[in-house]
């Protein structure tokens, strides 16, 4: 079924997931990308809700009412997760009968993966929120334990945008968005044993391709000319204090802190590297859904009305305020508002002031958000073949891969019954041609021409 994922690779990618694990132990605060608990001023901020919940279900139709009210799913406290929280908070979930729903922390993105591994009858979770490929990792069993398989279902995209690229100091006004012309200065840094040394919080996943793609697109070989590592966000942060972590690949709200405690500024917001790119994704254990189809459609439509109401500009002051209250984010409220609304001063001089720039979830300037496309999916395998990550012949059965994995027909199905506008009900599982801000062009009817197009890689195309 998954020849498509050698043993090879399989190896490889345990050998590197289980250093990070091992890490993750170490120091708690592995979570994505999202600054620690309390770290900072400011403290808590109450949950005030300011607009109406959602009315819980009073008269869902019987042939549509959902086989069980409650389900566990995980979220890793940044922007990410916001339709997740909002759902619930606002009473999206309980509105299509879901009254029951869980929405549980996670120490960080390793502990996510055991904790489906087990489902929530082993005391673990049933899905929630994932970095991409995670799902199809874990379906093929590559990242789980013993390469166990576990199916899982991708059903919709939490967000677009909101992460970056965060530097230290010491390098403002040497290195920002465009990297030609400073080869010679990783080669320097490299021959005086002070390599440049770039950190995500889970390898192979979207941080560690965000901090790569803007690498390689400027002439610097990620693998050759830098030193990548799994590095618990805490720790890099740390690091970067005392100037032995150069970068990392981060996402809201940890932007702002970086230049507000003076550890360094933003190189790049994601969403200046691909505007309106995949980030992360709702995806649930196939066994859950596959018992609970009514359970699950009812979920995506609570979703998908959390994820619009997560668009309207005016309520991100509210959801500000609930996410960073003490039981979810913990975060001053500060950290998240001005990035809500596009506006970020990326430490260097820059100042960002634009609504596009900013992180969605229902809607962008390419389309759906939320729709879980087909031709993202590939560009995240394509994205693993390039880096040796995967084998070169998983492209080959890529579409067999992402056939099993990916579930758009089923969010297809919850927003017609959910009377979800034909307008924003994508008729095509493909965005289409995609463009990064290097002049590549990603056309998922052609990934191997996206690969020749790229000069640094480690696929042999
Ligand atoms: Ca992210």
């Amino acid at each position: 079924m998954s020849q498509s994922f050698s043993q090879v690779s399989r190896r490889k990618f345990l050998v590197t997931a289980g250093a990070s694990a091992v890490g993750s132990v170490l120091l708690k605060g592995c979570l994505g990308n999202p600054p620690e608990p309390n770290a900072g001023a400011g403290g808590t901020s109450p949950a005030a809700q300011t607009s109406p919940v959602a009315a819980p279900a009073a008269n869902i139709n019987p042939a549509d009412a959902p086989e069980t009210t409650k389900i566990k799913l995980g979220y890793i406290p940044i922007v990410e997760a916001a339709p997740l929280i909002i759902a619930k908070e606002k009473g999206f979930f309980a509105k299509y009968g879901m009254t029951e729903v869980e929405v549980s922390k996670q120490a960080n993105w390793g502990s996510a993966r055991d904790n489906v591994e087990i489902g929530s009858a082993g005391g673990g979770v049933d899905g929630g929120q994932w970095q991409m490929p995670m799902p199809h990792l874990i379906t093929e069993g590559l990242i789980t334990k013993g390469n166990q398989k576990i199916p899982m279902y991708v059903l919709a995209q939490l967000n677009t945008q909101g992460n970056g690229i965060a530097i230290a100091g010491k390098h403002k006004g040497k290195i920002g968005l465009k990297l030609e012309g400073t080869k010679s200065l990783f080669d320097q840094l490299k021959s005086t044993n002070a390599q440049f040394t770039a950190a995500y919080t889970f390898p192979q996943v979207n941080q560690d391709f965000w901090i790569r793609y803007w690498l390689a697109a400027g002439g610097i070989d990620p693998d050759a000319d830098v030193k990548l590592l799994t590095v618990p966000a805490a720790q890099t942060v740390a690091n970067m204090k005392t100037g032995t972590m150069d970068a990392f690949s981060t996402g809201d709200p940890w932007p702002y802190r970086i230049v507000k405690d003076g550890i360094g500024y933003m190189a790049a917001l994601t969403a200046e590297i691909w505007p309106n790119h995949p980030e992360e994704y709702l995806a649930i254990r196939a066994d859950w859904v596959d018992k609970h189809p009514k359970a699950t459609k009812a979920l995506l439509k609570g979703i998908m009305e959390a994820q619009q109401w997560c668009d309207v500009l005016t309520n991100r002051q509210e959801m500000a305020q609930i996410l960073s209250g003490r039981n979810y984010f913990n975060v001053p409220v500060e950290v998240l508002v001005n990035p809500f609304q596009g506006k970020y001063d990326m430490g260097d001089g820059r100042q960002i002031n634009d609504p596009k720039m900013a992180t969605y979830y229902w809607k962008d300037g390419a389309g759906s958000v939320s729709y879980p496309y087909k031709s993202h999916d590939l560009w995240f395998i394509t994205e693993s073949v390039r880096w040796g990550f995967l084998p070169g012949e998983t492209l080959t059965n890529a579409k067999a891969i992402i056939d099993k994995v990916n579930r758009g027909d089923l969010w297809i199905e919850a927003a017609k019954e959910a009377g979800v506008a034909a307008a924003d009900i994508p008729t095509s599982d493909s965005r289409g041609v995609e463009k990064f801000f290097d002049g590549i062009s990603f056309d998922p009817a052609d990934p191997t021409a996206y690969l020749k197009s790229l000069k640094i890689k480690k696929a042999k195309v």
